[in-house]
């Protein structure tokens, strides 16, 4: 039989991994819990329509991106690729416009995207995601920043880019798109690769996205949104930028950065880190929904919000030669001899988890000297020895693994013992 392989574009996180795994994602619900945010699970998949028209048609991850399959029951379903619109689903479903607004949520898991894989691009990825649903102050944007901020500093980046733009609302968007963006890339349709003429077509924002290097020129002239904003958006960012000057957070203004979802208004951003990941090396993006609780339902309702890749964060850590804490693992390997202490051992390893001591045990009745290999090649700093000796006066040897030191410590007095030796 042909061994099985995890799927194209999968990733296993194995044990050696987990401490930046682990370490990443305690830190991002640290920083969450210190800005209010609280913590909620929604499912993996969703009513297919919560993300056709919360992320949007005309965008890739609708377009060509979706896992979406029909259930045994003739439903349309589909594995979340993003998890803004099902949170607002949430929000909306559970009337959560009667909490004290903003109402702030956050969620961490997998995201699934049919996309060609490379590093740091996956088709299951796993997303932090916060959202601050009813509040449009522009503070509400600097905070959502300032999180992503403070837990990329915290996890000891150096070199990020924070550039940030304001893409315009209802008001001032469709008057700069259609009198403006649209007629300048018509003028260059010719020159156009086919994906950004299809762009052009069903979603002209976009193009200023493309990846396309035939469309780089083009972008680079085009006339930028900043330019065409209403007083209410050029107040908005005004605003921002204060926020960001007042605590001295450094960011660039890229007038063509834009989202590719439809339901993004003013405020977008994106945070790149230094590495070799190419177009990978984004590990956040975010921005201002002003349309998205209505378009799903809801009453008109603002939001602002961001998702971190937490694959690529573990990459570019690892990539800057970041160490992370270590992951807490057993400290004391119990060595016995004879079934009567194997016997004893077992209760003792209970007594010390018990305590709160991580304990390993022997297995088996291998020799004395094998199991004590074994202790030195584990995680733990003592061996905790029971011979017949031992046995007869009620005691444990403990011994140093890093020293060879050897103290023998009664029965009683095991945890004590262990727990100053470990305090010191
Ligand atoms: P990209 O331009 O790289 O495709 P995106 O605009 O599609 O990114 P978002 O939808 O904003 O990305 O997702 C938020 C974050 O999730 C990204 O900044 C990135 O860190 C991460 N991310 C997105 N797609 C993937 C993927 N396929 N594999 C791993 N991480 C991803
Ligand atoms: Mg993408």
């Amino acid at each position: 039989m042909a061994k099985f392989q995890a799927p194209r574009g999968t990733l296993d996180i194995l044990p050696e991994q987990q401490p930046y795994w682990q370490w990443i994602l305690s830190e991002a619900r640290a920083i969450a819990g210190q800005y209010g945010f609280r913590p909620i699970e929604v499912p993996v998949f969703e009513e297919t329509d919560v993300f056709a028209r919360g992320v949007g048609t005309g965008t890739d991850i609708v377009e060509k991106e979706m896992y979406t399959f029909e259930d045994r029951g003739g439903r349309s379903l589909t594995l979340r690729p993003e998890f803004t619109a099902g949170i607002v689903r949430a929000y909306i479903e559970h009337g959560m416009h009667v909490l004290p607004q903003p109402v702030r949520l956050y969620s961490i898991g997998p995201v699934f995207r049919y996309e060609a894989p490379q590093a740091g691009r996956y088709r299951q990825h796993t997303q932090f995601s916060c959202e601050c649903i009813g509040e449009a102050d522009p503070l509400a944007d600097f905070e959502i920043m300032s999180m992503a901020w403070d837990l990329f500093d915290r996890l000891g980046f150096t070199g990020l880019r924070f550039e940030i733009n304001n893409i315009g609302c209802p008001a001032c968007r469709p008057r700069y798109l259609r009198e403006v963006l649209i007629p300048y890339l018509e003028a260059h349709r010719e020159r156009l690769p086919k994906i950004d003429q299809e762009r052009l077509q069903k979603n002209p924002l976009r193009v200023l996205d493309s990846k396309e290097p035939e469309t780089q020129p083009i972008i680079a002239a085009a006339p930028v949104i900043t330019d065409f904003l209403c007083d209410e958006c050029r107040a908005h960012f005004d605003d921002l930028r204060h926020y960001l000057d007042l605590m001295g957070r450094e960011y660039v203004v890229n007038p063509r950065l834009v989202r590719g979802l439809d339901y993004y208004t003013k405020t977008v951003f994106e945070v790149k880190a230094e590495g070799a990941l190419g177009a990978q090396n984004t590990i956040c993006a975010g921005g201002r929904y002003d349309g998205l609780v209505e378009l799903l339902g809801g009453a008109p309702t603002p939001g602002v919000g961001f998702a971190a890749g937490i694959e690529r964060v573990m990459l570019l850590l690892q990539e800057q030669g970041i160490q992370p804490p270590p992951l807490e693992e057993p400290v004391v390997f119990f060595v016995h001899r004879g079934q009567a202490a194997k016997d004893r051992a077992v209760q003792l390893a209970h007594t010390l988890r018990t305590a709160g001591i991580g304990t390993e045990i022997a297995f088996g009745n291998r020799s004395f000297k094998s199991q004590l290999r074994q202790a030195g090649r584990s995680s733990a700093r003592f061996a905790a020895i029971l011979a017949e000796g031992e046995l007869e006066r009620n005691e444990v040897t403990i011994k140093d693994l890093a020293s060879g030191e050897q103290t023998t410590v009664p029965q009683e007095g095991l945890v004590a013992f262990l727990q100053a030796c470990l305090s010191e």
